[in-house]
């Protein structure tokens, strides 16, 4: 039987479902992540580690939510939190201590976050930030660098490599935004050569949570540039922040302190939307002044603040601390090294590179694992690779041809070892069909 006969056999209920979502959504879907071929799994429940689809599979989920839910599904400590707070009311529309308590952990732990503001999601986070950065140095240009992803907004949406703007995006804006390779003797020129630039924004692991990782050394090299010239760098720790890398956030693995930080998905364990963007005091003073002045820098939402999201936040966060999360992420990316220590990864032809901090880890699939010549892309080889996985229960993704595996951050060794086995041995299999 092939996969697709497979797919389709055991997920009869997932595509009656798609039936009707084609009719509704753009390819069927909410999201363009989950697009997938021949149709998208339909899911009832999940716990912990797992998923129920429609059909009652239970599937291994190492995608945990777009990566965002470090403590797995429906962790009980952050539902009782969430439930609680429910009765309690919603949305009051007014401040809550419960803020005021996250706000307190977070700077406990981390001294250097100064200041912070809630959004309600990560593309409003850097959205917040980009314009923060304006705001602050009255420079217009922001730097990314290529293929580092930052959400959806319109300054941002453009796709490094193409030399347009995404339909509906004003081609006007794309001057705001300068894309240069993560190649820092090209942007330290760029930044001796125009003194138009406001910020460095980027993904601190490298672009997509690390897929394609920075050499050692760079965010700091880029921190000391970026100060010499007085231009702010924002780290993107939306994928990445709260324990991913196996510290809190990823910039603390280079020592380095960014003017502005944006964070989302894990600040809730992944339960709830809600972002932040960090600043320092210096930032926050700017705009200190009466409202005549002009100063004053607004940016509120209905829901900011809000407290469901934050009594998910607090009870996340509690659970970081009691729980010695971050020691276990530590241990299990001990394991991955001593496991691709032993080669078996290595070993099979169609491995390239293998990246990994913490629990973030990236298999690079190439045709030649020699010249490291990659598949043509329209054979869509990673995404095949992570349908074949799911036919053994086992949810991945994949960005391009490089697989990524992101388990919740409390996995057990032995799970997470099962994890890594059973991709050595859908590699086996795939080899024989190339
Ligand atoms: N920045 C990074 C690094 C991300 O990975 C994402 C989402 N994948 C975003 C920003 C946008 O976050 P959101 O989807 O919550 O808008």
């Amino acid at each position: 039987m092939t996969i697709e006969a497979n797919y389709r056999r055991l997920h009869a209920g997932s595509a009656a479902r798609y039936q009707q979502a084609r009719t509704m959504f753009p390819n069927g879907v909410t999201h363009d992540g989950r697009y997938v071929t021949p149709f998208p799994l339909y899911v009832e429940r999940s716990q912990g580690a797992y998923k129920w689809d429609a059909d009652g599979n239970r599937l291994i989920d190492y995608v945990t939510g777009h990566g965002a839910l470090l403590l797995g599904h429906a962790h009980p400590a952050v539902v009782a939190a969430v439930s609680n707070q429910m009765a309690r009311g919603t949305h009051y529309g007014a401040e809550s201590e419960l803020a005021i308590q996250w706000a307190a952990l977070i700077q406990e732990l981390f001294p250097s976050i100064e200041r912070l503001r809630f959004t309600a999601s990560g593309t409003e986070a850097t959205m917040l930030a980009l314009r923060l950065a304006r705001a602050y140095t009255g420079r217009p240009v922001v730097v990314r660098l290529a293929g580092h992803y930052h959400g959806w907004h319109d300054l941002l949406a453009r796709d490094s490599a193409a030399d347009s703007s995404p339909p509906g995006v004003y081609d006007g804006l794309l001057e705001a935004t300068m894309v240069l390779p993560a190649d820092l003797a090209c942007i330290e020129a760029t930044l001796a050569a125009r003194s138009d630039i406001a910020a460095v924004i980027l993904e601190p692991t490298g672009a997509s949570y690390g897929a394609l990782p920075l050499p050692q050394g760079f965010l700091r090299e880029l921190r000391a540039l970026t100060a010499a010239r007085d231009v702010l760098l924002i780290c993107d720790e939306v994928a990445v922040g709260f324990g991913r890398t196996g510290k809190m956030f990823a910039c603390e693995h280079e020592g380095v302190e960014p003017d502005l930080m944006c964070v989302a998905k894990g600040i809730t364990g992944g339960y709830l939307p809600l972002a932040a963007t960090f600043a320092t005091e210096r930032i926050f003073d700017a705009f200190l002044g009466r409202p005549w002045e002009g100063k004053t820098f607004y940016h509120g939402h209905t829901y900011t603040g809000n407290p469901l999201a934050c009594a998910a936040a607090l009870a996340s966060l509690d659970l970081f601390d009691r729980n010695d999360v971050l020691r276990n992420v530590g241990g299990n990316a001990e394991a991955f090294g001593e496991f691709v220590a032993r080669r078996e990864l290595h070993q099979r032809p169609f491995v390239g590179d293998i990246r990994y901090k913490g629990t973030m880890i990236g298999v690079e699939l190439v045709e030649d694992q020699k010249t490291r010549a990659r598949f043509d892309a329209r054979r869509r080889v990673g995404a095949e690779f992570c349908a074949r996985l799911r036919k053994r229960g086992v949810i991945l993704r994949s960005l391009g041809d490089v697989i990524v595996i992101m388990p919740p951050l409390a996995i057990g060794r032995a799970d997470f070892l099962q994890l890594c086995d059973a991709v050595v041995a859908e590699l086996a299999q795939m080899e024989s069909s190339i």
